[in-house]
């Protein structure tokens, strides 16, 4: 099999040629893992037409050796990798012009590079980003992997669901059962909101006590070989009134339209329009105050955006989540999230976890 970092490698060097720059400088661990497979904490990479060079320092030594394959050329730095930076670019007499990664630079960083006039930076927003949207097999293996944790850990939580539990206490549960389903890490804090806490769509968990009748929103993810899972599931505690149904109905059908109307080639805006126009027509418009979706890989949160202001196009092998909610102060809030495959037959639907409104005995 073929290496898929070093198609990865030559897709950053076309754009380097067509954008007519020598060298880049990758900063962004994310993007530096995704080109090289390490996951170290501390990186600098320099991939020009010919090279690829991977600098971190003294504590990684043996794990850099172990992730990197064949074809880039490591440094283990002593001291300061920006120090060492400089005598690997100053080398290589025929780099001149180079991008970096400008979406994630801090300006520190930024004035380090303006320190050195002999080279001419250019900034490059998203370049590494925008190859990471497509995936090939390997990461929707892993992503696969990581869906098939989250939906493990979702299915051990649920059974244990009753009154009187925290959040924070079921929080531990599901993080407990993502661990033992072996999650390398949480991609995110998870989210554990009962009762009117559902109405908040970036709750975290908290010391309410969860009572008969609530709500639980459950919205958490696992991590597999770096890529992360991202799901969200509403149930209820005892059994759901007629207005929980219908309410919880809406957002059911709103994430099943999009989910089988997203594909490749559409612009994000148009595929959050399925699920935001439907929500709409039956008035609940203004209770969806978020995007409906977001790329997920090495990140959570990264491209493409399926959102109102999205006019990108969804790329071929993207894999997205699909998360229309609606959320009533006071009441309550129900988000469904899957994860989909962009495929040209369509979008794929990665989530197996059912999603009929469950009530927890
Ligand atoms: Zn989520
Ligand atoms: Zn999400």
């Amino acid at each position: 099999m073929t290496d898929p970092r070093r198609a990865r490698v030559s897709a950053v060097r076309d754009v380097l040629a067509a954008q007519d720059l020598d060298a880049l400088l990758v900063s962004h661990l994310a993007n530096v893992r995704w080109l090289t497979g390490f996951s170290g904490s501390s990186a600098l990479l320099v991939v020009t037409a010919l090279e690829v060079v991977l600098l971190t320092d003294f504590r990684y030594a043996t794990q850099v050796e172990s992730e990197v394959s064949s074809g880039v050329r490591i440094v283990v730095v002593a001291e300061s990798l920006w120090t060492e930076l400089w005598e690997v670019l100053g080398a290589m007499p025929s780099v001149q012009r180079v991008g970096f990664d400008s979406t994630h630079l801090v300006h520190r960083d930024f004035q380090r590079l303006l320190e050195q006039g002999r080279w001419q930076w250019r900034p490059t927003a998203d370049l590494i980003e925008t190859l990471r949207e497509s995936k090939d097999e390997t990461e929707v293996a892993a992503i696969r992997r990581a869906i098939a944790m989250a939906e493990s850990a979702l299915a051990v939580t649920l059974g244990q669901l009753r009154p009187g539990l925290t959040e924070t206490g079921v929080a531990g549960i599901l993080e407990k059962a993502l661990r033992d389903a072996g999650s390398e890490d949480y991609p995110f804090a998870s989210i554990v909101a009962s009762g009117p806490n559902s109405a908040l769509p970036h709750a975290r968990a908290g010391s309410r006590e969860l009572a008969p009748g609530d709500f639980v929103l459950l919205d958490f993810g696992a991590v597999a070989d770096g890529y992360c899972s991202d799901i969200t599931r509403t149930v209820v505690l005892g059994t759901a009134s007629a207005e929980q149904l219908d309410v919880y109905e809406v957002v059911r059908e709103a994430n099943a339209r999009a989910s089988a109307a997203v594909r490749p080639g559409m612009k994000g805006m148009d595929a959050d329009a399925v699920a935001r126009e439907y929500i709409h027509a039956r008035g609940f418009g203004e209770a969806f105050g978020h995007s409906l979706g977001h790329g997920i890989g090495l990140e959570v949160h990264e491209a493409p955006r399926l959102a109102k202001t999205a006019e990108a196009v969804l790329p071929l092998g993207a894999v997205v989540t699909i998360e229309p909610g609606i959320y009533r102060a006071g009441w309550g809030g129900i988000r469904i999230e899957d994860n989909v495959l962009l495929t040209e037959q369509g979008a794929v639907v990665l989530t197996g976890f059912h999603r009929n409104l469950l009530e927890i005995a």
